[in-house]
């Protein structure tokens, strides 16, 4: 009998009829005690919301034909169904995962992790007034900026700082505080492309400046910039091209040479420096990254660069240079739309204090905790999780541990790689097939309770465990589902 004759069938017509009798009423399981449990936790609206979709849901499969039997339909089965789609909804959309993926400051995974003070800083900002904007010893209005100015400038040398939520919004601040209308010089071999959209020739439009390329892409020299400048020329400006390296025939020119050569054609000499390190991070044995201080130190008279690389903060861009300059850049309405929140400010402060005391910063920030930490102890984490990852595999491939390179992320040093161990995955079987099943372990791992992200290479999942702290949380929902069990 096809489907349509069944549907045609007068006694078939009854028999769902009374199939659908048989869902109960939103009314009648709003009564039940399973139901009334979920309303005093996610309240009345959420949870009649709910109830009325999980019954629709049997509606509807029962129109599409599909067999929805007594089993199905009894309170207890719609209770549960209702309970997970009130768990899905109130469930957080920002998850914790854990990054195996050897990038430390990722950015798609959140960048610096801030240590406990610095929680307890947003916390208490969080929780209660405070001085935000109020000069508390003179009773007046305050300046957000009086919160963080004098620690930055400590830290970098500069006469005055200003901030604002990124470094993006730094550095189209900037060049539209200091070159609207104007031209900026940059040399070819900078035009970055950073992840996510940040591009220097469209920031530079959205800025309202003319960009005037200088050079070419692998050779830029100082009196390509002497050509340049004119009637028109505002700044010169310098990006950090901190996510890639050009190699071979390379020239570009220093940054005391174009300090220089903007300050006799009277004009400012601007520096994106990216993630910034307010440290010398080849104090740790890690690649030198440029500081602010070293940048102010060769002429620049305004840099800008990341709370959220490699100083280890809240996402934050930072404007550190001259008292006229920063105070222009400050005036400039477009700052209050990019201000920071107080929570960040809170936080960024709280990081800041942290600098007061350098030789324990290793310890006391988890990203610098992460770049520093030593090969073996990266390697003797891999053996011990080796049996626990071995288990949960089981035969769906081979398990073994891999030589890698780490990297700093977010732009800082790409060839500046960080001695590492993996733990690599193999897909069983043969060629055929491979990445699918290599894609279907990536989902595994990414479905558990807390997502594991590593990365695919060489046709191996690769788990760069460097940034593998909670070792205990890791093991224990892996040991879990091996197991069988509903992890917790
Ligand atoms: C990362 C980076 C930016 C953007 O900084 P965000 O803090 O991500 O907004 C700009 N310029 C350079 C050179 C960078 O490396």
């Amino acid at each position: 009998m096809t489907q349509i004759q069944s549907m045609n069938d007068p006694e078939m017509t009854k028999s769902r009829s009374s199939e659908f009798a048989a869902i109960p009423s939103v009314d009648r399981l709003l009564h039940d005690p399973g139901v009334i449990a979920l309303v005093e936790t996610y309240g009345h609206s959420a949870t009649s919301d709910a109830v009325r979709e999980v019954l629709a849901d049997a509606r509807s499969r029962m129109r599409s034909n599909e067999k929805v039997g007594p089993a199905q339909l009894h309170p207890d089965t719609l209770t549960q169904r209702i309970s997970e789609r009130l768990e899905t909804a109130a469930a957080p959309s920002l998850r914790r995962v854990f990054n195996l993926t050897g990038t430390v400051l990722h950015t798609n995974l959140g960048r610096a992790p801030l240590p406990p003070e610095v929680i307890d800083a947003i916390t208490e900002a969080a929780l209660q007034p405070s001085n935000l904007e109020f000069n508390i010893e003179k009773g007046r209005r305050g300046d957000r900026d009086d919160h963080l100015e004098s620690r930055i400038c400590a830290l970098t040398g500069a006469e005055a700082a200003t901030v604002v939520n990124n470094n993006a919004a730094a550095v189209l601040l900037t060049l539209n505080s200091l070159a609207l209308r104007k031209e900026v010089a940059v040399s070819r071999g900078e035009l970055i492309e950073i992840g996510g959209s940040f591009r220097i020739p469209d920031i530079m439009a959205r800025a309202g400046c003319r960009l005037h390329e200088v050079g070419t892409t692998n050779r830029t020299h100082l009196h390509d910039f002497a050509n340049a400048m004119g009637k028109r020329m505002a700044l010169i400006m310098k990006v950090h091209t901190s996510n890639y390296v050009v190699e071979g025939f390379t020239a570009s020119v220093a940054e005391r040479d174009l300090a220089a050569l903007a300050h006799e054609n009277d004009l400012p000499f601007v520096v994106d420096l990216g993630s910034g390190s307010l440290v010398d991070l080849s104090r740790w044995g890690l690649p030198h990254e440029p500081t602010p201080r070293e940048t102010l130190a060769s002429g620049a008279d305004i840099v800008t660069f990341s709370g959220d690389k490699l100083l280890g903060g809240p996402q934050a861009g930072i404007i550190v240079g001259t008292k006229d300059l920063v105070a222009k850049i400050r005036r400039n309405p477009m700052k209050r739309a990019m201000r920071l929140g107080k929570l960040s400010i809170a936080a960024l402060d709280a990081v800041l204090r942290l600098y007061d005391d350098p030789d324990r910063l290793p310890e006391k920030l988890p990203s610098l905790r992460w770049l520093v930490r030593s090969p073996t102890d990266i390697a003797a984490a891999a053996e011990r999780l080796m049996p626990q990852l071995k288990a949960w595999v089981g035969d769906r491939g081979t398990v073994s541990l891999q030589s890698v390179e780490s990297q700093i992320g977010s732009g800082a040093q790409p060839a500046g790689a960080l001695p590492s161990t993996a733990i690599a995955i193999h897909p069983s079987g043969g060629k055929r097939g491979q990445g699918t099943r290599l894609r279907k372990l990536n989902e595994l791992l990414r479905a558990l309770p807390l997502p594991v992200i590593g990365r695919v290479e060489n046709d191996a999942l690769v788990l760069d465990l460097r940034c593998l702290d909670d070792e205990d949380a890791f093991v224990a929902q892996l040991a879990a589902e091996s197991a069988g069990l509903d992890t917790p």
